[in-house]
C-alpha cells in the first residue's frame, strides 16, 4: 500500500495504525531520510540540504535509501510506504521495485485536508518542539511542492483502479476508518456482491 498526502495530513499516524491492523511493515520515506541525513557523509548532507528547505531529496538518492527497507518488508508479508512515491519518477520505480520482489501495489490512499487546516497542524506540531522543517515559510513550500509535483500522482492512482481517497480533516479513528472502508471495496474486488 502507498500513502499520499500532503504535509499535515498525518501519514505517519494512519501509517502505524495501518501497518498494525494488517500486520505489515511501515515504511516512512521522510523518517528513513532523517536518520540517512544524521550521517556525516556526503548523501547524509545533501539529505539534510534538501530536507531543510522543504525541497524533495533528488530520485535516486530517495531509493538507494528506501529500496533496502522496501526488499526486507516485501519479504516479510508486505508493506505501506509512507511518502514514497511523491515524484512520476518515483511512481514508476515503486512500480518496478514491487513487480521484481513479485508484489502487487493494492491500493493508493490518499489523503486530503484544506492547506489552512495542514498549516495549523504543523505550527502546532512546532511549538511543541517539532521538527526543523515546520516553519511558516518551508511549510507553505512543502505545501506548494505537494500540489505541483505530487498532486499529479492522484490521477495517475485513480487511472490504474487502485485510488482511496479520504477526508483527514477528522479525527484520527474517524480516517482510518474511512481508509479501511475504501480498501475493503479494492483488497477484496472477488468478494463484492457474493
Ligand atoms: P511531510 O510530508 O510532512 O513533509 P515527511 O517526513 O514525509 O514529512 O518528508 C519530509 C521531507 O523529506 C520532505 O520535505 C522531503 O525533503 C523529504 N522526502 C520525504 N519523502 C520523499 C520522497 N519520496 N522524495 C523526495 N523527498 C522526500
Amino acid at each position: 500500500m502507498l500513502l499520499l498526502a500532503p504535509p499535515g495530513a498525518g501519514k505517519g499516524t494512519q501509517g502505524e495504525r495501518l501497518a498494525a491492523r494488517y500486520g505489515v511493515r511501515h515504511i516512512a520515506a521522510g523518517d528513513l531520510l532523517r536518520a540517512e541525513a544524521q550521517a556525516d557523509t556526503p548523501a547524509g548532507r545533501e539529505i539534510a540540504a534538501h530536507q531543510a528547505r522543504g525541497d524533495l531529496v533528488p530520485d535516486q538518492v530517495v531509493l538507494d535509501v528506501l529500496t533496502p527497507a522496501v526488499v526486507e518488508a516485501a519479504a516479510r508479508g508486505g508493506y505501506i510506504l509512507d511518502g514514497f512515491p511523491r515524484t512520476l519518477p518515483q511512481a514508476t520505480a515503486a512500480a518496478e521495485l514491487a513487480a521484481r520482489l513479485a508484489v502487487t501495489v493494492q491500493a493508493a490512499v490518499y489523503l486530503y485536508a484544506p492547506d489552512t487546516v495542514l498549516t495549523r497542524r504543523l505550527l502546532d506540531r512546532a511549538s511543541q518542539g517539532g521538527r526543523a522543517d515546520d516553519r511558516a515559510d518551508v511549510i507553505r513550500h512543502r505545501l506548494e511542492v505537494f500540489t505541483g509535483t505530487t498532486g499529479p500522482l492522484v490521477p495517475y492512482y485513480k487511472e490504474r483502479g487502485i485510488l482511496v481517497a479520504v477526508d483527514a480533516d477528522q479525527p484520527p479513528e474517524s480516517v482510518t476508518a474511512d481508509i479501511q472502508a475504501g480498501l475493503s471495496g479494492l483488497l477484496l474486488p472477488h468478494s463484492r456482491g457474493r
